[in-house]
């Protein structure tokens, strides 16, 4: 069986080897290692093998482990992303915990997140979460709204916006996988004309990464191939 490093390593390895196949710099695209629903152990075992970013969907368990590893690791410098569905009423755990947040899908959510920003911290780095396959998600916002959300977005003096997110609905055929992320590379490259900061895409999971790659992924959030399958309680 493999051991956690040796998953890491792979996915590494797959990350860097589907670069160069695009052309595309390895070191352009970051691994988030999504650990919901996995034990402190299992992240500890990650950070030993060298992996520093990590995606929680959940808020109370994400912010839990974050205080673990500040009271066990104090001097590891972790990036905690949350990159699940938040409601309204728990975004102060996530501003005053979190370094990036990528499920920003409307005005309020973003608004909440500046005012409840810590003085003493750095902005959040937020990315808009867009619904690219619009019949099927019910999570985040049309593509043609995003450019609506983004002038508001820039407005808020306590988050940083760097990009875009997107979750597209299951599928396993690589050439329609394809298809969908393009038209996220094409939604932000219209976006980096007024606001060229936007460098962010946040897309890719285990079973759809080499397509997310293809179309500039500059983030790919891992959960299944570095931690094993998930189990839900
Ligand atoms: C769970 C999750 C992932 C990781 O998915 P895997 O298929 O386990 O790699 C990535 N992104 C989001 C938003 C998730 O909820």
């Amino acid at each position: 069986m493999n051991t956690l490093p040796d998953n890491l390593l792979a996915i590494n390895n797959k990350i860097r080897e589907i670069a160069l196949e695009c052309e595309r710099d390895p070191s352009t695209i970051e691994l988030i290692a999504v650990s919901k629903t996995k034990p402190v152990n299992q992240i500890t075992e990650a950070i030993n093998a060298g992996q520093l970013s990590f995606g929680e969907n959940y808020v109370q368990e994400g912010v839990e482990k974050i205080h673990y590893f500040k009271q066990t690791l104090p001097e590891t410098p972790l990036v905690w992303h949350f990159i699940g569905p938040l409601q309204s009423n728990k975004t102060k755990l996530v501003a005053e915990n979190f370094d990036w947040m990528h499920t920003i899908d409307r005005l309020k959510i973003a608004q909440r997140l500046s005012d409840q920003r810590p003085a003493n911290m750095p902005n959040l780095n937020v990315l808009i979460q867009v619904n690219i396959s619009q019949e099927t998600s019910k999570s985040g916002i049309a593509p043609d709204q995003v450019a609506e959300l983004v002038k508001q977005v820039i407005t808020l003096p306590n988050l940083s916006l760097r990009g875009l997110m997107a979750i597209p609905e299951i599928e396993n055929d690589y050439d329609k996988q394809l298809i969908i992320f393009k038209q996220m590379q094409q939604l932000l490259l219209s976006l980096q004309i007024d606001y060229p900061f936007m460098k962010t895409l946040s897309m890719g999971m285990t079973g759809d990464m080499q397509a997310a790659i293809a179309a500039g992924s500059t983030m790919v959030r891992i959960g299944t191939a570095i931690f094993g399958s998930r189990q839900y309680l």
